[in-house]
């Protein structure tokens, strides 16, 4: 029987600080290291001299190692180490394919653990300085994903519960989607009056923050050139942000 132990583990969203003690720990004392692309790359220099450092990242739109090959290769660095540490960005729980690398380890009879992370959501929620959930405004969050397989806007959400739900809602993967993501929320009901916010690169420099009522920022964000990694939050909290000094483009749609 393998002693072999895979450690799912979240990197955080791209401040080297945000990862736990615990992850942390993994990491320093990992045989090997397969990590995302969108980790910080300081992590890195926490690794042992001997230790198998490998980059399964993958880009949008840009496949460099197929999901299947992750998988594959996990399995097979965890038969001939024992301390493997499966690096990836924000939270692995949260879109980040974690049970289709689970159910590869465990089909193997490998043993594993999960590491939660600092998620993009609750990171960007940090550098506002807003709260994703109110007392009375937003009893309810929602994680969506912006894009598909196909790299669309997801036909599979339920749209029209997305534009009836009261609170708050926090699209990844959105910055190619964000017509459809509004439009499809608009015209369904929710009111285009709505504070909405993009924040690219959260707590990393080059962070970006862009600000506007949910029915323009699809525009504005348009007229920033806002690039993915980049969440965007709508609700009513939103209207609370205090934008950090970061920012180089905040609409005057709203007053943030
Ligand atoms: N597991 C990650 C999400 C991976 S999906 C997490 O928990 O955060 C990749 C998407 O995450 C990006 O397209 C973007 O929407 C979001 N994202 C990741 N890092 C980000 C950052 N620093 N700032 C804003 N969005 C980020």
């Amino acid at each position: 029987m393998s002693r072999s132990i895979v450690s799912f583990v979240g990197a955080g969203p791209g401040d080297p600080e945000l990862i736990t003690l615990k992850g942390l720990r993994r990491l320093r004392e990992a045989d090997v290291v397969l990590h995302d692309r969108l980790i910080p790359a300081s992590l890195l220099d926490e690794v042992g001299s001997s230790t198998a450092v490998i980059d399964v990242g993958k880009a949008p739109g840009r496949h460099c190692m197929g999901q299947g090959h992750i998988n594959w290769l996990l399995v097979d660095w965890a038969r001939r180490r024992e301390r493997v540490v499966r690096l990836k960005g924000g939270d692995p729980a949260v879109f980040g394919r974690l049970g289709e690398e689970i159910e590869a380890v465990r089909s193997a009879g490998l043993a594993f653990e999960v590491i939660p992370g600092v998620t993009a959501a609750t990171a960007a929620a940090a550098r506002l300085g807003i709260s994703l959930t109110e007392r009375g405004s937003a009893s309810t969050l929602v994680f969506a994903t912006g894009t598909d397989q196909s790299g669309h806007c997801p036909s599979a959400l339920d749209w029209d519960v997305l534009a009836r739900t009261e609170g708050t809602l926090v699209f990844y993967m959105s910055v190619g989607a964000l017509d459809s993501i509004t439009a499809s929320l608009t015209s369904l009901g929710r009111d285009p009056r709505e504070p909405a916010i993009l924040v690219e690169l959260a707590g990393v420099a080059g962070e970006r923050v862009v600000a506007a009522r949910l029915g323009d920022i699809a525009a504005e964000a348009r007229a920033a050139d806002v690039k993915a990694p980049a969440v965007l939050i709508t609700g009513p909290t939103v209207s609370a942000a205090s934008v950090p000094l970061t920012v180089r483009r905040v609409s005057s749609h709203v007053s943030v």
